[in-house]
């Protein structure tokens, strides 16, 4: 296993590794086009694949580029992971199924958030319903995102932004951030205003490929917190849930909530998991976060407010545009034989041990 090979270093080279692989598996890929094109013109989609005996009705689902630039580390998995024909050891009653990219746009733009500047992973709420209020996001928006991002006001931003983490303290300034806003649609964590395309996207995916799912184990790559190259499962369920007892009896004691504080990620709103329910309403769900570390949070912190910057005031076409995609690309993607070798081995674990979890069900 050399398991840097499986990981690529744009979208387009990622995704062609992925379509390769899958049909050398054996796979049909479904492709679902995105409207728009990547920064060399390139096409974009969401690819998927769905591997195993035919006559299975539990799956794995792995889901990649929820967060776009977050894509490299699940590319290499989902592409490790055909490389290694891990679907020749389903058992049977269990099928595969590979989501290449369903952030396309994001991942050739690396950018964690969708066209239309949607953190997708906050997208999936019921929108005819009043949305979830963030007060606390509200006084920091300006600051986080100041016009001008290199003299005073950003010193005066990055003062104030300060100011707030003391007051708030480190869980609670991450929370008013991170956790969702429904209010700004030009600031960070925005979770839009309506289902954005990779939301549709992903529900037809899974009604077009597993709308016979009686079990769905969903994992969903992530990447950005904790420590160098570890996973970390966070549970998509409660505690004193069947899901979270699946998820512990399956993947073990590692898998953390933020519902219990002890996990690198504080509640969130309008996550993913939302709609992968609604879209196979039959199905037991079984789903977690895996979430692989990277940089320390205040890297990774000023690589999305710089982002954000660049696209709300920035010339996209500048030397400094260069410079603020090589370090949010940096922020997500570690670019090293070793930090993708961690990521590959444990995603292969967690793989194995989803499958036996699904088997025993
Ligand atoms: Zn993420």
């Amino acid at each position: 296993m050399n398991a840097a090979s499986f990981f690529s270093p744009d979208y387009a080279t990622a995704r062609a590794k992925f379509l390769a692989a899958a049909g050398a598996a054996g796979g049909t890929v479904a492709t679902y086009l995105h409207p728009l094109r990547g920064p060399e013109g390139e096409e974009l989609a969401t690819d998927a694949v769905r591997l195993g005996p035919a006559d299975a009705h539990r799956y794995l689902v792995l889901n990649t580029a929820t967060h776009g630039v977050e894509g490299f580390c699940g590319s290499g998995a989902v592409v490790g992971c055909l490389y290694e024909r891990l679907d020749r050891e389903l058992p049977k009653g269990v099928a595969l199924l590979l989501i290449h990219a369903i952030n396309p746009h994001g991942f050739a733009w690396l950018r964690r958030v969708t066209e239309d500047n949607v953190d997708l992973n906050r997208n999936f709420l019921d929108f005819s319903q009043p949305l979830p209020v963030n007060a606390e996001y509200a006084p920091l928006h300006p600051f986080l995102l100041p016009r001008d991002f290199t003299g005073e006001e950003r010193a005066h931003a990055d003062a104030e932004l300060l100011k707030a983490r003391e007051r708030l303290g480190p869980r609670g300034f991450q929370k008013a951030v991170s956790g969702g806003q429904y209010a700004f649609p030009d600031g960070l964590f925005f979770g839009g205003l309506q289902p954005t395309w990779s939301n549709r996207t992903l529900r037809r995916v899974l009604q077009d490929q597993i709308a016979d799912a009686t079990h769905v184990l969903f994992y969903d790559f992530h990447t950005g917190l904790g420590p160098y190259g570890c996973a970390e499962p966070i549970s998509g369920h409660a505690p004193d849930t069947d899901g979270y007892r699946r998820l512990l009896a399956w993947i073990g004691d590692c898998v953390t909530s933020a519902h219990l504080g002890n996990s690198n990620s504080t509640r969130l709103s309008g996550t993913i998991g939302y709609g992968v329910e609604q879209a196979l309403p039959n199905a037991i769900h079984t789903k977690t976060t895996l979430e692989y570390g990277t940089r320390p949070n205040e890297y990774v912190h000023l690589a999305l407010r710089s982002d954000g910057w660049l696209h709300n005031y920035g010339d996209l076409a500048s030397p400094r545009a260069k410079e603020i995609k090589a370090l949010i690309r940096d922020a997500f993607y570690r670019d090293y034989d070793d930090w993708k070798e961690l990521v590959y081995v444990r995603a292969r674990q967690l793989i194995r041990k989803g499958i036996a979890g699904l088997a025993g069900q």
